[in-house]
C-alpha cells in the first residue's frame, strides 16, 4: 500500500528499513530493554544501512534524501523499538541537525562525515536539573575570554553523549547579557576527551532503556572561540523557533515518544497502527482490532 505523499522511492525505503527492523532489532530489543543495554553493533548496523545523516547532503557523507524519507525511516524503527529509533531521531535531528544548519563550512567538513556513517554519536546538551520545558532556566554558562570559551555547569538526559563511539556535543549556555538585562544564550561545540568535560552514562531509566542517555558536567572546560555554533546568541532562535530542522527536530522526538508510551506488551500500539491495513488486525482487544477501535 502507499501512503499518501509517498512516492516510489518512499514505499522502497519504508519496505527495506522495516526489513532490517524485524530481521536485525526486533529479536534483540526487549533482551537489550531489559539489561538496559545500548549496543554498538546495532547501532553500526544502522549506521552502514544509512540511517545517519538521512537529509544530509552527499558531500558531507549524507544520504541527501528528503525529510519523509527520514520520518519513515525513524517511524520503522520506532515500530519495533523505541531504543533504537530515540538513537536514530536524536542522532540525526539534535546531534547532526544543528551541526548541519548552523555550523560553519569548517564545522561540517569537520564533524559531520564521520556522523553519517555510524561510526560517531554527537548530542545535544539543553536539559540540565532545574531546566528541562523551561530551557531558559540553564545556569550552565560559557564566558569567553583571549579566544576562548570557558564552561562551567552540568546537562542531564543528553541522547546519544557519552557512548563508546560518542564524538561530543553541542551545549547551550548563559554566554552573557543582552541590552534589556536578560540571559543570552549561545551553543558551543565541545568534543569528547576535552579538559574539564566529563560524560556519565544513565542507568535504569524507565523507557528508551537500550538509548544512551547521559549526565554532562564542566568544570572550567576550555574550547577555542571557534567552537561556537552559530552566532553568539543565537541558540533559541536557531533551534527553537526557526525552520525545516528546528521543527523536525522536536515534532520527530515527540512522535517517537508518543508511539513509545503506549506499548501494550508484546505487540504494541505503534506497530498496529503503522502497520498496513490488515496488519492492525493482529493487535486485538475485546475481540476488535486496536487500529479499528481508533479510527
Ligand atoms: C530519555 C530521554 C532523553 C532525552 N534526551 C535529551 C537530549 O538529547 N537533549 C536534551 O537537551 N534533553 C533531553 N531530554 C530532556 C527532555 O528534553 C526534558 O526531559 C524535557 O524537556 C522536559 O523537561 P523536564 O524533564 O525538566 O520536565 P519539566 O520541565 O519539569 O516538566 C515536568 C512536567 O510538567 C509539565 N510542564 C512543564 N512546564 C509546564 C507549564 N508551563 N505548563 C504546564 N505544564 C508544564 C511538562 O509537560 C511535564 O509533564 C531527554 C529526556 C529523556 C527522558
Amino acid at each position: 500500500m502507499s501512503y499518501i505523499f509517498c512516492e516510489k522511492e518512499h514505499d522502497l525505503l519504508r519496505k527495506g528499513v522495516r526489513e532490517f527492523a524485524e530481521k536485525e532489532i526486533k529479536p534483540i530489543a526487549p533482551e537489550l530493554d531489559e539489561k538496559g543495554e545500548f549496543s554498538l553493533e546495532l547501532t553500526k548496523k544502522m549506521g552502514e544501512l544509512g540511517l545517519f545523516g538521512v537529509f544530509v547532503p552527499e558531500e558531507y557523507g549524507g544520504q541527501e534524501m528528503d525529510y519523509l524519507s527520514y520520518v519513515i525511516a525513524v517511524e520503522e524503527i520506532a515500530r519495533v523499538d523505541g531504543s533504537q529509533a530515540a538513537t536514530v531521531a536524536a542522532h540525526n535531528s539534535l546531534g547532526i541537525g544543528p551541526l548541519l544548519q548552523f555550523g560553519s563550512e569548517e564545522q561540517k567538513e569537520k564533524y559531520l562525515p564521520q556522523l553519517c556513517t555510524g561510526e560517531g554519536l554527537w548530542g545535544f546538551g539543553l536539559t540540565e536539573p532545574e531546566a528541562g520545558s523551561d530551557s531558559r532556566a540553564s545556569k550552565t554558562t560559557a564566558k569567553l575570554k583571549d579566544g576562548k570559551w570557558s564552561i562551567n555547569g552540568s546537562k542531564i538526559f543528553i541522547t546519544n553523549a557519552s557512548s563508546e563511539i560518542t564524538k561530543g556535543s553541542c551545549v547551550q549556555a548563559v554566554s552573557g547579557v543582552d541590552e534589556k538585562g536578560r540571559n543570552e544564550y549561545s551553543t558551543i561545540i565541545v568534543e569528547q576527551g576535552t579538559e574539564g568535560f566529563d560524560a556519565q552514562t544513565m542507568h535504569n531509566k524507565l523507557m528508551w532503556r537500550a538509548s544512551n542517555t547521559s549526565e554532562l558536567y564542566f568544570d572550567n572546560c576550555v574550547v577555542p572561540e571557534e567552537n561556537l555554533l552559530g552566532k553568539i546568541g543565537g541558540a533559541f532562535g536557531s533551534y527553537t523557533h526557526s525552520g525545516e530542522s528546528g521543527t523536525m527536530l522536536f515534532d520527530t522526538m515527540l512522535h517517537v515518544f508518543k508511539m513509545d508510551m503506549v506499548d501494550l506488551g508484546p505487540l504494541s500500539l505503534k506497530e498496529a497502527v503503522l502497520s498496513e491495513p490488515d496488519g492492525t488486525k493482529a493487535c486485538q482487544d475485546y475481540g476488535k482490532a486496536v487500529g479499528q477501535k481508533l479510527s
